[in-house]
C-alpha cells in the first residue's frame, strides 16, 4: 500500500463516526500505557492502524470470531494484537482477552477466536496494536443449543459493487440492531471500473488477478465507513458467489477460460478469508475454501449455508470461446436437462441432505442465487428460455434438492438468495402443479445495477411462481423470525449515490408457520 493510498484511507477515516481522530487515538494509546511504543515507532504511530475497522462473525453459543487487520506502512515482521471482549460498552466487565500475531503472509489480518462466552448475549470488543486502539465493535453469541427463542432479527444482503453506488443501505442496516447479517455473495467485484464510465467512485487498480489486486480491492471496500458500521454492529455469516473471485466462475472454469484459473481462484480465496471474520479453520487450503456449513439459532432455526460455485459443472451452451452464463432456449440446448449435471457437487449434495432438522420450526437455506425459475419464453408450449448461470441452468439438481425437501416434510423451509440484483419473493415447488415446498426470498443488491424493470415486467406475467420481482430496487432484506412466522421487510435505497439517502420499506411479506408461501403484509 503506497503512501498515496494511506492518505486516501485517512481521508475516509476522518469522516467515519467509528474512527477516532489521530489525536484521540494517541490519547487512548497513552491512557493504555503504550507511550514507549510511540517513542520507538514514532513513524508507525503516525498512521491509522485500524483503518479497515473491526468485524465479528460466525456466532456460536459459546464463541465468536473477532476480526481486524493492521493497516498502514512500515509494519514489522509480526505485530502483537491484543483483543478484549466485555459485557459492557465501557469495558468494565471484561469476559475474555487474548493476543494474536498479525503477519504479512496473511495481510496482517487477525482472526481471534473468543471462546467460553455465555450464550444469547451481547458483547463489545476492541483491539490494541502498536499503541493504537481500534474502534469498538458490538457482537453477540447464538442462543444455547435447544434453547427456546422468542425472536430472531437478521438481514440478508449481497452484491455491493463499489463503483455502482454508496452504502446508505449499510448505514440503515447498522441502525436496526439485528442479531446477525447473512451476506450471500459478491462482497467485492473483481472488475476494473470501465474507462468510458465516470461514476462518483471508482475501483482502484486493474481487474483483479493477483493476490495483491484482491487485497487492494478488499481494502478499498472496507474503507467505507457505512460498511464498517454494519460490521461493527452485529456478527456476520458469509458465503461467496462469483464476483468474490470472477464473474460466473464454475468450479475450475472461468468466464474468460483463463489458463491456470486455479491460481487466480486461490489468490481471491486467500484475500477473501483474510478480509472477513472467518475462523482460522476456514483458511483456504491451496485453492479450495470451505463455504458450506450449518448453524443453529437455539431451538428456533437451523441455518444451512451452501456453496453453488466451487463444485458445480460448467454452465451449458456458453458463447463461443467463453465460459459463464448466457440466456438460451432449452430447444437449442437440451443438455441443460442432463441428470448427471451438478450444482453443488455429489459430496455437498449428500452433506446437505443430512443437515435438515425436522425438530426445529424453521430451516433456512442460505445460498447464492435465485432458486425459483424465471422463464423468458412466454409461450408455454415451447421449452423454456433461461439464464444458464442460475438454478435454471441446473434444473435437475434443483429438482433433486426440492424433491428431497418435499419428502422430508419439514415444518417450514425458507430459501434465501442474492446474485440477480433484484428483489424476488417466490414459491418453490417440485413441479408447477405440486404443493409449495418452500418459500423463497431472493434479496436485491446493496448497490450493483440490475436489469431494466421494463424488461423484467415482460417475464413476470407468465412466471406466476414469482410474487414480486423488482430489479430497480437496491438495498437489503430485514427479517423477524418467531416460532409463529417470518416477517420480511424489503429495505430500499432512494438515491444510490447519496451517502445519507433515505432507506424505506418497499414491501412487507409474512410467512405463517405451517403455511408455505409468502403473503403480502
Ligand atoms: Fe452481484
Ligand atoms: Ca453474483
Amino acid at each position: 500500500m503506497t503512501r498515496k493510498h494511506w492518505r486516501c484511507y485517512h481521508g475516509q477515516m476522518s469522516r467515519s463516526t467509528h474512527s477516532p481522530s489521530r489525536r484521540s487515538l494517541l490519547q487512548a494509546a497513552l491512557a493504555a500505557g503504550a507511550a514507549p511504543l510511540f517513542v520507538r515507532h514514532a513513524l508507525a504511530a503516525d498512521q491509522p492502524r485500524f483503518a479497515l475497522g473491526v468485524a465479528s462473525g460466525f456466532a456460536q453459543p459459546d464463541g465468536i470470531v473477532l476480526w481486524t487487520l493492521v493497516s498502514g506502512e512500515g509494519l514489522p515482521a509480526q505485530v502483537a494484537v491484543d483483543w478484549e471482549m466485555a459485557q459492557d460498552e465501557a469495558f468494565t466487565r471484561v469476559q475474555a482477552r487474548g493476543r494474536e500475531w498479525a503477519v504479512p503472509e496473511d495481510a496482517y489480518s487477525v482472526h481471534a477466536e473468543a471462546a467460553g462466552l455465555a450464550p444469547d448475549r451481547w458483547y463489545w470488543y476492541r483491539f490494541t496494536a502498536l499503541g493504537q486502539r481500534s474502534p469498538v465493535g458490538r457482537t453477540r453469541t447464538a442462543p444455547a443449543r435447544g434453547a427456546e427463542v422468542d425472536r430472531l432479527r437478521f438481514a440478508i444482503a449481497s452484491c455491493q459493487r463499489y463503483d455502482h453506488g454508496r452504502y446508505a443501505a449499510w448505514a440503515d442496516c447498522a441502525r436496526r440492531e439485528l442479531d446477525f447479517v447473512f451476506f450471500l455473495g459478491d462482497y467485492i467485484y473483481e472488475n476494473a471500473t470501465p474507462a468510458d464510465r465516470n461514476p462518483p467512485r471508482r475501483h482502484e487498480g486493474p481487474r483483479c488477478e493477483l493476490l495483491s489486486d484482491y487485497r487492494r480491492r478488499h481494502a478499498q471496500y472496507k474503507s467505507d465507513p457505512h460498511l464498517q458500521a454494519a460490521h461493527a454492529g452485529a456478527p456476520w455469516f458469509l458465503i461467496w458467489d462469483d464476483h468474490d473471485i470472477e464473474n460466473d466462475w464454475a468450479g475450475n472454469v472461468s468466464e474468460r477460460l483463463t489458463e491456470h484459473f486455479e491460481r487466480q481462484r486461490a489468490a481471491a480465496a486467500k484475500a477473501y478469508w483474510e478480509h472477513l471474520p472467518f475462523p482460522k479453520s476456514r483458511r483456504p487450503d491451496a485453492w479450495s475454501m470451505l463455504i458450506n456449513e450449518r448453524y443453529d439459532w437455539g431451538a428456533l432455526a437451523r441455518i444451512i449455508a451452501i456453496d453453488d460455485r466451487q463444485w458445480r459443472d460448467q454452465q451449458v451452451c456458453p458463447k463461443p470461446g467463453r465460459g459463464g452464463g448466457t440466456t438460451v432456449s432449452a430447444s437449442i440446448c437440451p443438455e441443460v436437462f442432463d441428470p448427471k449435471r451438478t450444482m453443488l457437487g455429489p459430496a455437498q449434495e449428500q452433506w446437505l441432505a443430512a443437515q435438515w432438522d425436522a425438530s426445529k420450526p424453521w430451516n433456512l437455506l442460505a445460498q447464492q442465487t435465485l432458486m425459483a425459475g424465471l422463464n423468458w419464453e412466454p409461450d408455454k408450449s415451447k421449452p423454456p428460455t433461461i439464464w444458464t448461470d442460475g438454478w435454471d441452468g441446473y434444473p435437475e439438481p434443483r429438482r433433486r434438492l426440492l424433491a428431497d425437501l418435499a419428502a422430508r416434510d419439514l415444518p417450514n423451509t425458507v430459501v434465501l438468495g442474492g446474485d440477480v440484483h433484484a428483489n424476488f419473493v417466490a414459491d418453490l415447488r417440485v413441479t408447477p402443479e405440486g404443493p409449495i415446498v418452500a418459500t423463497e426470498f431472493c434479496g436485491t443488491s446493496i448497490t450493483s445495477e440490475g436489469m431494466r424493470q421494463s424488461q423484467l415486467d415482460q417475464a413476470l406475467p407468465h412466471n406466476p411462481q414469482l410474487h414480486y420481482g423488482r430489479s430497480e430496487e437496491r438495498g437489503y432484506a430485514s427479517f423477524e423470525l418467531t416460532p409463529g412466522g417470518l416477517t420480511a421487510e424489503l429495505r430500499t435505497v432512494n438515491e444510490i449515490w447519496r451517502d445519507d439517502s433515505p432507506v424505506e420499506t418497499a414491501a412487507r411479506f409474512f410467512v405463517e408457520a405451517g403455511r408455505p408461501g409468502a403473503q403480502r403484509a
